[in-house]
């Protein structure tokens, strides 16, 4: 069990080709799902803990980054991963379609405002590479993004897009710099699994509200999302900005996967609660003998 939730494989911290082909959905092992609760919920109470020294120290912020196609999880994950996480200390961004007032800025704008203040750890469910994923897959949306001198899709090319990698790289290193520590997740599912949790969708009248017709015309993309997700992945990794292609068809193997990686980049992180120099020890001193010296 521990060795299986320990993947060196699935970590990518260096610029290369990536062929999602190559990358496991399913690890196949039958570990059940009581052991993988179990060790999710270890996890999750050391991620909690350790989350509390990140905020008492107000030093570095986490940020976790999950990007994923439709159903593979991201919602449940980031839910069972975080829950029991003092909500004071942690924060959920969802990026969407973009609105006009975000069009009208740079495409890094919205995720540079979203990031996490010291001591916080802040997620974000889809993020800036849904810039060069869903864009990439349907260029026509650059054409409502008023870029100067932009007038036709067939000006994406790959000068293009490499622009793109490079602002997004800078962007992350400088986040780095500034003690933010990034974790990047791509829940990686296949497309038959995909076709059961749609079904599911349909199926079930509690899950129909998650359903939208615009995900079965996306899956009619698939091939192409996969593609882009690993020019993506590739271009983009880096050993401050790792992305972690974690197999997803079977959600709780993703949560316990999602949960081990966190609270092992935590502890790697070193976090120490602030001890009290000499001043503030008069002043906690002081206080005492203030409150001790009160009459009844
Ligand atoms: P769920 O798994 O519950 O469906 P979701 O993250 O897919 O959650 P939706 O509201 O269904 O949420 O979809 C958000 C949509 O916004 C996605 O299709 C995504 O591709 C799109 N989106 C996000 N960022 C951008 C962007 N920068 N440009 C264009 N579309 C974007
Ligand atoms: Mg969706």
């Amino acid at each position: 069990m521990e060795d299986l939730l320990h993947f060196p494989r699935i970590r990518i911290d260096q610029r290369g080709p990536v062929d999602l082909d190559r990358y496991s959905t399913d690890l196949g092992d039958d570990l059940r799902k009581k052991e993988l609760k179990d060790s999710l919920e270890k996890d999750r109470e050391r991620i909690s803990e350790l989350q509390e020294t990140l905020h008492a120290q107000g030093h570095h912020a986490l940020l976790l980054i999950f990007q994923a196609m439709d159903a593979a999880g991201k919602d449940s994950c980031i839910r069972h991963v975080m829950s029991g996480i003092n909500p004071q200390g942690c924060h959920v961004r969802s990026f969407k379609a973009p609105s006009s007032e975000e069009l009208a800025h740079d495409f890094l704008w919205r995720h540079a405002k979203a990031t996490p203040a010291r001591g916080m750890i802040g997620i974000h469910n889809r993020s800036h590479y849904e810039e060069v994923l869903v864009v990439k897959v349907h260029p026509e949306y650059l054409i409502g993004q008023s870029l100067p001198g932009f007038t036709s899709v067939q000006q994406a090319d790959a000068a293009f897009w490499e622009g793109r990698y490079t602002s997004i790289r800078e962007f992350e290193a400088h986040l780095a710099r500034q003690g933010i520590t990034i974790m990047k997740f791509f829940l990686h599912m296949s497309k038959a699994a995909q076709k059961e949790r749609f079904l599911e969708r349909i199926d079930e009248p509690s899950k129909n509200w998650k359903f939208s017709s615009g995900d079965i015309r996306e899956r009619g993309y698939w091939d192409q999302y996969q593609k882009a997700y690993g020019e993506a992945i590739g271009a983009t990794a880096a050993p401050h900005a790792p992305w972690y292609i974690v197999p997803a068809d079977d959600q709780w193997e993703s949560r316990a996967i999602v949960g081990r990686l966190v609270r092992e980049q935590l502890e790697d992180m070193q976090l120490r609660m602030p001890e009290p120099d000499e001043a503030e020890r008069a002043k906690l001193a002081e206080g005492r003998a203030s409150l001790l010296s009160e009459m009844k």
